[in-house]
């Protein structure tokens, strides 16, 4: 058996340890099929995350039924039409962003009797082609969230934007985290996981570092 995806793992997991930091490490498995994905769960590797919900539907239905301790995440853009079904596959949504989201959000939730834990995404640059909040609005998104849809908020979340160093963008990420009182934290991609683990990410975003390069 082919251990390379393991072992890209172990070796991030390690710097984490090294860094004595208290962060977890999610597997970005878009665009790999399930075969490729296996030999992680079986090494015991719980969160994955995926950017589109027909593909997570075709990927997990079956093996999260198998391995029912998975989680999985959302860390794309969430389309009101599609919330029905994200609701159901996945565990933890990335990509709050709007009020009328939330309320569709809830909607669903309330349906079958589940509760996913939320990030609410900030655009701290307002780019057009990101998603993600102003942070200006970020109040008023959270306190509707939880006070009148009682949304199981547990962070923010962010791409770094092109015009500021990830270190940059990561250290407003931070402070707006602190300000709200949140314990969690969804920063770092491949490029610059080691600066969102030294600046409290609790959620690393892992794609081609451990799948290698997609197409
Ligand atoms: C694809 C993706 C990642 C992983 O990107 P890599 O650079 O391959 O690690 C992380 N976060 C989001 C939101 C993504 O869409």
């Amino acid at each position: 058996m082919d251990h390379t995806l393991v072992n890209n793992l172990k070796k991030i997991k390690n710097e984490v340890i090294l860094k004595k930091k208290d962060c977890e490490v999610i597997a970005v498995s878009k665009t790999f099929d399930i075969e490729k994905i296996k030999p992680l769960i079986d090494h015991g590797h719980r969160h994955f995350g995926e950017n589109k919900v027909q593909e997570a539907i075709d990927k997990w239905t079956d093996i999260k039924i198998e391995v029912n301790d998975i989680k999985l995440h959302m860390i794309g853009k969430l389309q009101s039409n599609k919330v029905k079904h994200a609701v159901k596959i996945f565990d933890y949504i990335h990509s709050l962003d709007s009020i009328k989201l939330a309320k569709k959000i809830h909607e669903e939730q309330i349906k079958i009797q589940k509760k996913l834990k939320i990030f609410i995404q900030v655009n701290l640059e307002n780019e057009e082609q990101k998603n993600g909040i102003n942070p200006l609005g970020l109040d008023e998104l959270y306190n509707f969230s939880t006070k009148n849809l009682d949304l199981d908020i547990i962070g923010l979340m962010c791409i770094p934007p092109i015009s500021l160093k990830p270190k940059d963008a990561f250290n407003t990420m931070r402070d707006l985290n602190n300000k709200i009182g949140f314990k969690d934290l969804s920063i770092g991609m491949s490029s610059d996981y080691l600066e969102a683990i030294d600046l409290d990410a609790t959620f690393i975003r892992i794609g081609s570092k451990i799948f290698g390069e997609r197409d």
